[in-house]
């Protein structure tokens, strides 16, 4: 019980990472608040939770609206107390170079992926724990290393990684006893990456098999490994690190 009497908020709690975080904390202790876009996802994930003997709420979230940032606060705030631990989880992917993603793709992901992630922290520090908070942005292996087909992605993710920098900075010559770290997941079997997989039709299979040629361990990673990560960040264990990068990739990176 590494979260016991805990107060956890995961966005995009409704499916893949966010959803094992959500799983895997909660049964470490925490009371989880599982934001999504859709309800019923959300729903099914506190379901979960509650049969396995934990505590969690489904809240409706879009994380790219200020007013939901307040609502959704306000109401976690409300019926549990101050937050412990914040997971930035929610994320888009649009494919596309940097000839031919539209500027409207490039908003919709940064709009999710970046200011979602600012729009989470600037809502949650004032009602953190001090000290003792912890945030914790997921970006990617993608905000690290570039890939040609991921111009909007790669940005959103960049973002991410050294906003979580300056945010750590911030909390720690403010002295609010908040740590704030990044997750940079390598390939993991989510509905993003089989989405992802789908859209390239025929070209998968071939896609499929060179991203694993060029993972070192062999294979994708799941997301329990990721929600692994997570609840390092979110526990004691984790007590000396700020504005630092967990990279979760098999490898992937260390070429
Ligand atoms: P996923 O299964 O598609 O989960 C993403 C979740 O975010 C979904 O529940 C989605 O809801 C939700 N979401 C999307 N837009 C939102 C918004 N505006 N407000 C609130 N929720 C929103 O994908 P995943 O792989 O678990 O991704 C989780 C995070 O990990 C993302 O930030 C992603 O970029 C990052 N990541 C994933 C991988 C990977 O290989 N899978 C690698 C590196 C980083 P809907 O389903 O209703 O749209």
């Amino acid at each position: 019980m590494r979260l016991q009497n805990k107060t956890v908020l995961v966005t995009g709690g409704g499916s893949g990472i966010g959803e094992a975080t959500s799983v895997r904390l909660a049964a470490e202790g925490a009371r989880v608040a599982v934001t999504d876009l859709v309800e019923s996802a959300a729903q099914r994930v506190v379901a979960n939770i509650s049969d396995a003997g934990g505590t969690a709420m489904a809240l409706v979230q879009d994380v790219t609206l200020e007013s939901e940032w307040e609502e959704t606060v306000a109401t976690v705030t409300d019926q549990w107390g101050e937050i412990d631990v914040l997971v930035n989880n929610a994320g888009v992917a649009r494919p596309g170079n940097v000839e031919e993603a539209t500027l409207a793709d490039w908003r919709f992901v940064n709009s999710v992926n970046s200011e979602g992630v600012f729009l989470g922290m600037r809502a949650c520090i004032p009602k953190m724990r001090k000290p003792g908070g912890s945030i914790i942005n997921i970006s990617s292996i993608e905000g690290i290393v570039g890939d040609p087909l991921l111009i909007a992605y790669n940005a959103s993710k960049a973002a991410v990684r050294t906003m979580t920098k300056s945010a750590a900075l911030h909390c720690a010559e403010a002295g609010h006893g908040i740590r704030v770290n990044s997750i940079h997941p390598g390939f993991i079997e989510t509905a993003m990456v089989a989405d992802g997989l789908a859209a390239m039709g025929d070209a998968a299979a071939e896609f499929h098999q060179r991203i694993i040629a060029a993972i070192p361990v062999g294979h994708l990673g799941q997301a329990m490994d990721i929600a692994n990560a997570a609840l390092f960040l979110a526990s004691e264990e984790s007590s000396y690190m700020t504005g630092s990068e967990l990279v979760v990739d098999g490898g992937y990176t260390a070429h």
